[in-house]
């Protein structure tokens, strides 16, 4: 038999879905400014998975995915709890950008993290989450996107810690790219692998695939995945799949080399291996001359790109993984 949970101002017995929110100050009103959270309690004891989204406002993928998965989840047939935030950073979300636009001083809550009491105004709401956070999560999944400027195609960012990497192949198997990051990093999943448990940053989608048909496509990708965790570490009923190996490397952030309109290359496959001097992208001048075509640096996968195509020189253009090794071990040897 399960517990009931308290996190925030929402109490969940075993077997219930409850909603409420974890409360940060008051806003200019006087109102109390509050994080939206979902808390899926199971009958049965089990995992806490937490599903933290729209860290950055302008990436609106973890809500609608939290709200198909859940549609998909039934408290009597769960064990363990799943605790959904479908927008971490609410100023930044009804904003639509990255940040809080009235923070300029802690703008991106991903590199902040624990937070701070008595910090900036973002470092308080990343203070919030990480306490309720850290005192009931066991594995936390945060979505992330190429929001408003790129697109981003599958990719893990694991903490370097096992349990993380675990997690990182529970997502299932349209998920072959795992790249180690380094414990420290000021996000949620680092903070998660400091404390030894597992914490992945997951990358699917961007604005320019938030229109109707294609952003359902992209969320219940992510939905599917957040299931295929919960068969894995047997939250809920059914066969887990995964992919049959993981590529682990790093990542380079190629910037653009002159201030224009970005155009990729209309035959880059994603997430697939491309050759040194590939073509990514060609930037223009505004009378239509080519000013500098953008290449692979040398060997890799493409795992996103620039969707908006005004750019400044230095702006992100390409994300490129460069992959060192395939293992096949992310997974605790089955007994
Ligand atoms: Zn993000």
């Amino acid at each position: 038999m399960n517990k009931t949970v308290t996190i925030g101002n929402v109490t969940a017995r075993p077997g219930e879905i409850q909603r409420g929110v974890l409360e940060v100050g008051n806003d200019m009103a006087g109102r109390p400014q509050a994080i939206p959270l979902l808390v899926v309690n199971g009958s049965e004891a089990g995992p806490c998975l937490w599903i933290n989204g729209a860290t950055h406002g302008d990436e609106p993928e973890g809500a609608f995915s939290i709200f198909l998965a859940l549609k998909q989840l039934d408290p009597q047939q769960l064990a363990g709890t799943v605790v959904a935030v479908p927008a971490m950073n609410v100023n930044a979300f009804t904003a639509g950008t990255r940040g809080d636009p009235l923070d300029t001083f802690s703008y991106d809550m991903n590199r902040i993290y624990p937070g701070k009491a008595d910090g900036y105004p973002t470092e308080r709401i990343a203070y919030a989450h990480w306490q309720a956070m850290q005192a009931s999560c066991d594995l936390q999944i945060a979505v992330h996107s190429g929001g408003e400027h790129s697109y981003l195609a599958h990719m893990i960012f694991a903490s370097d810690n096992p349990a993380s990497l675990e997690l990182a192949a529970a997502m299932g198997p349209q998920w072959p790219l795992v790249f180690r990051s380094p414990v420290g990093g000021g996000n949620p999943s680092s903070m998660m692998g400091s404390l030894g448990k597992a914490g992945i940053t997951v990358e699917l989608g961007g604005n320019c695939r938030s229109l109707t048909r294609d952003f359902h496509v992209v969320a219940e990708d992510l939905a599917a995945s957040y299931l295929n965790v919960l068969r894995h570490y047997k939250m809920i009923a059914g066969q887990p799949s995964y992919a049959p190996a993981w590529q682990q490397g790093y990542q380079i952030a190629l910037l653009a080399p002159a201030t224009g309109l970005f155009v990729g290359n209309p035959e880059l496959p994603f997430e697939r291996p491309i050759a040194q001097g590939t073509l990514l992208g060609t930037l223009y001048d505004l009378y239509g001359d080519v000013l500098a075509e953008l290449v692979a640096p040398r060997e890799g996968v493409v795992f996103g790109l620039r969707s908006r195509p005004s750019v400044l020189a230095g702006q992100w253009c390409c994300f490129f993984g460069v992959v060192e090794q395939t293992v096949t071990d992310l997974l605790p040897a089955r007994s």
